[in-house]
């Protein structure tokens, strides 16, 4: 402050603004990103798709109040990422998916102008529109391992469905972010994830440098403690709480890139303007006797690490390309 004091009024009009506007953080009509994918887009890269020099396109409008809404709770960094993305797509299900054009497999067909490398999109599932994160939270359980999820219900605070479409937006959001972070053959990385997540599996490498991750993959990797479940093979309630111990989720420990995602989508949630203005709580609920588990509270040092990398993130990790430092090689 002190250098610029005796410099003119002029100058410190300047400074303040440019100050306001580096504070306010990017912000953009949402509205003009969201629209119904054209002819059911199938992200996924294996056959019949023909997944290399091609990108999704709008095909036609949605109703945006919802994603207005959402947006407007998430916090000024949530929002920020969010209008990087390319598109925020409405598809048919069942589910969302987030997508990052890794430049290995983007931008080299002069015929397909749309198709940009480091461009990113993420589609909500038609259905999903107008949950709550708690009935969010319901299905996913339900669709990862039935049997234990008929014991379980999910429960908020603040039942209002902007939370439920900004958790399954941040989600979608924490894809684009990772394979951002761990492209093909690159050597970019997200810098607290080793340190907090890596010791929650056997071969922490394997979530990286992936093509594409289906939802609740559980092939890729697993538990370095036995005693703590994959996520289908927990038999009781009382084994999925077990889960929530070291894991965001139960989709959180399906793999190494959800577990990542999943904690991101969740922070997004409890960092959310409207949980800053009001006490927001949200706990998974056993019909069996076992206690709660409250999903927004500190569960011991492994939650408590993955919550502040995920917020780490949520501050520092964004969609669009960033200007790199040179690198000097030893
Ligand atoms: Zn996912």
């Amino acid at each position: 402050m002190g250098i610029f004091a005796m410099r003119s009024s002029g100058l410190l009009l300047v400074l303040g603004t440019l100050l306001l506007t580096g504070t306010a953080h990017a912000q953009c009509t949402i509205a003009s990103k969201v629209c119904a994918v054209a002819n059911n887009f199938n992200p996924v890269p294996k056959p019949p798709n023909n997944p290399d020099n091609k990108s999704p396109t709008c095909g036609g409008s949605v109703a945006v109040t919802p994603f207005i809404d959402a947006f407007n709770a998430a916090s000024p960094s949530i929002r920020t990422s969010l209008c990087q993305l390319k598109n925020i797509f409405v598809s048919s299900g069942p589910q969302g998916w987030g997508r990052f054009n890794d430049p290995t497999k983007h931008g080299h067909d002069p015929h397909q102008p749309n198709d940009q490398a480091e461009d990113s999109y993420i589609a909500v599932a038609q259905p999903d529109i107008g949950n709550t994160f708690s009935q969010l939270q319901d299905q996913n359980l339900k669709l990862i391992n039935p049997g234990v999820a008929a014991n379980i219900n999910h429960a908020e605070t603040n039942t209002v469905p902007e939370l439920g479409l900004l958790y399954a937006m941040a989600h979608e959001l924490g894809h684009v972010i990772w394979h951002k972070q761990y492209p093909l053959g690159q050597p970019l990385h997200i810098p607290c994830y080793d340190a907090n997540f890596a010791s929650s599996w056997q071969h922490p490498n394997s979530g990286k440098g992936r093509r594409w991750t289906e939802f609740d993959d559980e092939t890729i990797d697993k538990h370095p403690d036995a005693n703590i479940r994959m996520p289908k093979a927990a038999t009781t309630p009382a084994e999925m709480a077990d889960i929530y111990k070291v894991y965001a989720t139960a989709l959180a420990g399906a793999n190494p890139e959800e577990d990542f995602v999943d904690m991101y989508a969740l922070e997004a949630v409890f960092s959310s303007t409207h949980c800053a203005k009001q006490n927001c709580t949200f706990a998974m609920n056993f019909s069996t006797g076992i206690p709660a588990v409250p999903l927004n509270g500190n569960r011991g040092t492994m939650i408590a690490g993955k919550r502040q990398c995920a917020n780490t993130a949520i501050s520092t990790l964004h969609p669009a390309r960033q200007i790199k430092r040179q690198r000097r090689h030893r």
